[in-house]
C-alpha cells in the first residue's frame, strides 16, 4: 500500500475538539481510525487519538477519490483528515463531539496497522498477559489514558503546592548503598570494582536527611524506589514516592504541609474538596477499635472488648484474654457454611476459634450458651449493642499479649472479618475519601525469625524523648515519633521524625543488634554526618503509585503505571530479566551456580 507522508501537515483540532459551533469550517484531524463502517456510498470512520473521538464520513458522490483511498482503512490505521465540519443528521449524545462530523475532502494514510490482539475499547476480555505483552495497545486504551491523564495531574498538583510551600526538588542517587526500609536490595554489580556492588535505593530515607544537614530546609522529591520483595499483593519492584523532608519539623507542621498538598492533589485528580486536617488516631487506638493499624473509616463496625463475659470460661475454653468482638449488622442469618467461612477466615489469620451469637427475633442463639449462659449471651449483646438480626463474632487470645508484641491475634483476625463483611454485606460507601493519620507506632518490634527486636519503621525513626532512657532496658515500650498516613483502608505511606542525635542514632543500631563497627561499615558515613550539625528534622514517604490507583478508582497499581511489572516481577513486554551475554558477565566477574532455586 502507497503511504503518504506527514509532510508540513498539522492539525487543526484534536479528535475531541470540534463542536456544532464551528460547522462549516475547514479542519484537519490527525488521528487512529478506531472503527471503519462501509455503508457502500458512504465509509464512516471514527477517528480517535488522546483527546476523543470524531466521526469521519467519506462521500463517494462529492469526493469518489477519497471514498476509494477510505477502502483500504483499517482499524488502527493512522491518518490524516481534511474537511468541512458538518451538523450530523442524527447526533450521538454519548460522544462530546456527537452533534458533527467532518466530511473528508483529504485522506492521507501515513502508516498502515496490523490487527491488534485485541480491540482498542474502553473494555477489553483479553488477558492482562497479552494486554502486558502488548503493553502500548493497551496505553492507548480510554481507561489507562484517564489513569495517566490523572496520574499526571497528581503529580503535577504534588509539585506545586510543595514549590509554593518552598520545597526544592532535588535528586538523589540510584547507584547507591543498601538504605534499610527492610526489604531485600536490588544490586547492581560494578564492572570497575570487581566483586563490589550498588545497591538501588530501597528509598531516598539516607539521602533525603543529609539534605536537611546541608541547609536545604525543605526537599522533595517523586522518586523511584526499588524493593525486591515477593509480590503476592499489589506491589511493583519499582515504585514511585513523593519523598519529602522538612528542617526544624513538628509533626503537625508535616502533616500540613501533606494535607494542603494532598486537597491539592485530589482536586485537580477529580475535583473532589477534601477538608484537612484529617483525624488521628494512635497506633493502640486503630488496633483497638478497628483491628488494624490501617483503618477503613468509611463504616463503624468496630471492636468491642467483651474480655469481662469471658473471664470465668478461660479454663473451659482454654483460651486467654483480652477477647473481642463485632458486630455484623443484619447478618444473623448467616447459615452454617457462611459460619465455616467466616471461621475459616479467621483461622487464617492466626485466630484460635471464632465464636457467634445470633441476635434473633427470638433471643439470642450460640454454641457458648452452655459455657456462658443466657446471662453471659446477654452481656455480650449489651457490650456490643447488637440488635435484632446482628451477628456477633467474637475471637478470643491464645496467649496473653506479649509486651512489644505489637497487638495480639485477636484484633488482627477480627480486623480481617470487618473488612470482609463490610465487602460482603455492602457497607462501604462509594465515594468517600477518609484520610487518617496513625501515630505513636512502637519503635520496635519482636523478630521471633530473627531473634531480635526489629525497627516498626526505620531504624532512622526518633523514639518518643521521655521513652529514651528505656531503649536499652524496656525496648517493647518505647513508643516512636512515627506517623502513618491511611486513606480507605489503605496504607499511602509513613513517616516520621527522625534521630538528629549521633549518640542516639548509635545506641538505636545496638538495640537492633548492630555493632558498633557493623553501624561503622554500613552507615559511617551518616553516622559522621550527624556530627556536624544536625538539625531537628522530620518527614515522610507517600507512594503515589497508590494515590493515582485509589483517585483513579483502579483495581491494581498496574492500571496506573505506565509499563508495570507482573506479580513475577516481570516486565512481559521487553521480556526483562532476561540473560546476558557470556561476555559481559565475564567483564563482571560474574558467574552463576546452575542450579539455585529462590
Ligand atoms: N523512607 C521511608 C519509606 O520509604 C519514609 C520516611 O520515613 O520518610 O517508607
Amino acid at each position: 500500500m502507497k503511504l503518504d507522508s506527514l509532510g508540513d501537515w498539522q492539525r487543526t483540532h484534536t479528535c475531541g475538539e470540534l463542536r456544532a459551533a464551528v460547522v462549516g469550517k475547514t479542519v484537519r484531524l490527525l488521528g487512529w481510525v478506531q472503527r471503519r463502517r462501509d455503508l457502500g456510498q458512504l465509509i464512516f470512520l471514527d477517528l480517535r487519538d488522546r483527546y476523543g473521538l470524531t466521526q469521519v464520513v467519506l462521500r463517494q458522490d462529492t469526493h469518489p477519490g477519497v471514498h476509494a483511498r477510505g477502502g483500504e482503512v483499517r482499524p488502527e490505521f493512522v491518518v490524516g483528515v481534511e474537511g468541512a465540519v458538518a451538523k450530523r443528521e442524527k447526533s450521538n449524545p454519548n460522544l462530546p463531539t456527537g452533534e458533527v462530523e467532518v466530511v473528508a475532502a483529504r485522506l492521507d494514510i501515513l502508516n498502515d496497522a496490523r490487527t491488534p490482539p485485541f480491540p482498542i475499547e474502553e473494555e477489553v476480555t483479553a488477558s492482562e498477559e497479552t494486554r502486558l505483552r502488548h503493553r502500548y495497545l493497551d496505553l492507548r486504551r480510554p481507561p489507562l489514558q484517564r489513569n495517566l491523564a490523572l496520574r499526571h495531574r497528581v503529580a503535577l498538583a504534588l509539585r506545586r503546592a510543595l514549590d509554593t510551600e518552598g520545597f526544592y526538588e532535588i535528586e538523589t542517587p540510584f547507584l547507591t548503598r543498601s538504605t534499610p526500609e527492610g526489604a531485600r536490595d536490588y544490586l547492581v554489580p560494578s564492572r570497575v570494582h570487581p566483586g563490589h556492588f550498588y545497591a538501588l535505593p530501597q528509598s531516598p530515607q539516607i539521602f533525603k536527611q543529609l539534605l536537611m544537614i546541608a541547609g536545604f530546609d525543605r526537599y522533595f522529591q517523586l522518586v523511584r524506589c526499588f524493593r525486591d520483595e515477593d509480590l503476592r499483593a499489589d506491589r511493583q519492584p519499582e515504585f514511585t514516592q513523593l519523598d519529602l523532608e522538612m528542617a526544624f519539623a513538628t509533626r503537625d507542621a508535616v502533616f500540613a504541609v501533606i494535607e494542603r498538598a494532598l486537597a491539592a492533589a485530589c482536586e485537580a485528580a477529580i475535583g473532589v474538596k477534601i477538608a484537612p486536617p484529617f483525624p488521628r488516631l494512635t497506633h493502640a487506638e486503630a488496633l483497638a477499635r478497628y483491628g488494624t493499624d490501617k483503618p477503613d473509616t468509611r463504616f463503624t463496625m468496630e471492636l468491642k472488648d467483651v474480655s469481662p463475659v469471658f473471664e470465668s470460661a478461660r479454663e473451659t475454653l482454654k483460651i486467654a484474654l483480652p477477647v473481642h468482638a463485632l458486630t455484623a449488622p443484619g447478618a444473623a442469618g448467616y447459615s452454617r457454611k457462611q459460619l465455616d467461612a467466616l471461621a475459616e477466615l479467621a483461622k487464617h489469620q492466626g485466630a484460635r476459634a471464632l465464636y457467634y451469637v445470633k441476635v434473633t427475633d427470638s433471643g439470642l442463639q450460640s454454641p457458648l450458651e452452655k459455657t456462658l449462659g443466657a446471662a453471659g449471651l446477654e452481656k455480650l449483646r449489651e457490650l456490643t449493642t447488637a440488635r435484632a438480626g446482628d451477628l456477633i463474632l467474637i475471637v478470643p487470645s491464645d496467649e496473653p499479649a506479649a509486651a512489644g508484641r505489637a497487638h495480639g491475634t485477636a484484633s488482627t483476625a477480627l480486623g480481617a472479618l470487618r473488612l470482609h463483611l463490610a465487602r460482603e454485606l455492602k457497607l462501604i460507601p462509594e465515594g468517600k475519601w477518609n484520610f487518617l493519620w496513625v501515630t505513636d507506632f512502637p519503635l520496635f518490634e519482636w523478630s521471633a525469625a530473627e531473634n531480635r527486636w526489629v525497627s516498626s519503621h526505620h531504624p532512622f525513626t526518633a523514639p518518643v524523648e521521655e521513652d529514651v532512657a528505656r531503649l536499652e532496658t524496656e525496648q517493647g515500650t518505647v513508643r516512636s515519633q512515627a506517623y502513618d498516613l491511611v486513606l480507605n483502608g489503605w496504607e499511602l505511606g509513613s513517616g516520621s521524625i527522625r534521630i538528629h542525635r549521633q549518640d542516639i542514632q548509635q545506641r538505636i543500631f545496638r538495640v537492633l543488634g548492630l555493632s558498633d563497627e557493623e553501624a561503622k561499615e554500613r552507615f559511617g558515613f551518616f553516622l559522621e554526618a550527624l556530627t556536624y550539625g544536625t538539625p531537628p528534622h522530620g518527614g515522610i514517604a507517600l507512594g503515589l503509585d497508590r494515590i493515582a490507583a485509589l483517585l483513579a478508582g483502579a483495581d491494581s497499581l498496574r492500571e496506573v503505571i505506565a509499563f508495570p511489572k507482573t506479580t513475577a516481577a516481570q516486565d512481559l513486554m521487553a521480556d526483562a530479566p532476561a540473560s546476558v551475554p557470556q561476555s559481559q558477565l565475564d567483564e563482571l566477574g560474574i558467574s552463576f551456580k546452575p542450579s539455585r532455586k529462590i
